[in-house]
């Protein structure tokens, strides 16, 4: 079977992520500008079969009508064009995939989604992956139906698709339910650079692949010209995902929610959840928690009701939702996780929600 969940990350984590005992079996997508020496390293690794590549060309360049795409010349003459590019930066020998360098396209920029889509419909080599990287406003209700017309040529085609923001995008109740109208069209389409949440209803909605940012820069992508969150202040200690409540939080926070009583522990490193610190080896020890706690959770997940993704992770997000009863009243409903509560909010417009659980949203 497929592995449905992959790790996003960029060049200077990805040889430890890739060789971490734990991740070592989950497809890697690698944010960096000039792979070829991570490639052959990561051939060298036996890792070259799940690996796939991002330029990032999205999060610096905005899409013209003109130039969608970095590899597209003038004219029209995309098929050769982005055939021709994956070519010159894939080795005939490595089996890695690679996203299209498609440029940013901004809110509303019609034109530039439709010249991306037409560049997109002629590729033909099959480790190019066709590469929609936009602004996350494109799934607010304004601009949803527009934006599911622009993408209906690519129907059928694998397509990986990436929504980014100046803070925090897919949480919005309009936002998740359009991504699941959007997967809906696109069975199998990748999604890249979300959080865990995001991916599990994602994958339960048709996706065919999610990567997981292992970083907060790559788990909520900005818009261009945003900045990647600059220097995390002194101290900072990177969100652990906690499994139980389905949150992913600093450690510091955990410390918070737990000072009276004592914090859970992972069933799989055997940590507490408010035991990691700002050093690099326990940030390094954060990276692969949160990867083998994510599959964790989606072996939980799927077991919820054997037969229906979309049950199963809504069963698991009721049991994520109960499991933080245990904090009130210190820790109040309004600081539980907001894509959570607005993911039951959504299922509750069609599912039946015990009171217990209608409480919390
Ligand atoms: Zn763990």
């Amino acid at each position: 079977m497929t592995e449905p969940i992959g790790v996003y990350t960029v060049r200077n984590d990805a040889y430890e992520i890739a060789t971490l005992p734990g991740a070592g079996s989950r497809p890697l997508l690698v944010r960096d500008p000039e792979p070829r020496t991570l490639v052959s390293a990561l051939t060298a690794h036996g890792r070259a079969s799940e690996l796939v590549i991002d330029h990032g060309y999205w999060r610096n360049v905005v899409a013209t009508p003109a130039k969608p795409s970095a590899g597209v010349g003038a004219g029209g003459l995309f098929a050769a064009h982005l055939d021709e590019w994956v070519g010159s930066v894939l080795t005939r020998s490595g089996t890695a995939k690679v996203l299209s360098p498609s440029y940013f396209v901004q809110a509303g920029d019609w034109a530039a989604l439709d010249a991306l889509v037409s560049a997109l419909m002629t590729v033909s080599d099959p480790r190019l992956v066709p590469f929609i990287a936009t602004d996350a406003v494109m799934m607010g209700s304004a601009n949803i139906s527009r934006f599911r017309r622009a993408l209906a040529p690519l129907d059928g085609r694998p397509i990986a698709l990436l929504f980014a923001a100046k803070y925090r995008p897919l949480t919005s109740k309009p936002a998740l339910t359009a991504l699941r109208t959007v997967l809906a069209a696109h069975p199998g389409a990748w999604l890249v650079g979300v959080e865990p949440l995001v991916a599990l209803d994602a994958i339960a909605h048709g996706a065919g692949r999610v990567f997981v940012g292992t970083s907060s820069t790559q788990r909520f992508p900005r818009v261009p010209g945003c900045g990647g969150g600059g220097f995390n202040a002194a101290g900072f200690v990177p969100g652990l995902l906690h499994s139980e409540l389905l949150e992913m939080r600093s450690p510091m926070i955990y410390a918070d929610w737990y000072i009276s009583t004592r914090a859970p522990r992972c069933t799989i490193c055997k940590a507490p959840v408010d035991s990691f610190s700002a050093t690099d080896q326990s940030k390094k020890a954060i990276r692969d928690h949160n990867i083998h706690a994510m599959s964790a959770v989606y072996t939980a997940m799927t077991a919820m009701a054997p037969g229906s993704l979309q049950l199963s992770a809504h069963k698991h997000r009721l049991s994520g939702l109960l499991a933080h009863t245990a904090l009130l009243p210190r820790v109040p409903v309004t600081e539980f996780d907001t894509t959570l509560r607005n993911l039951m909010r959504i299922d509750a417009r069609t599912l039946p929600i015990p009171p217990a659980v209608r409480a919390l949203i």
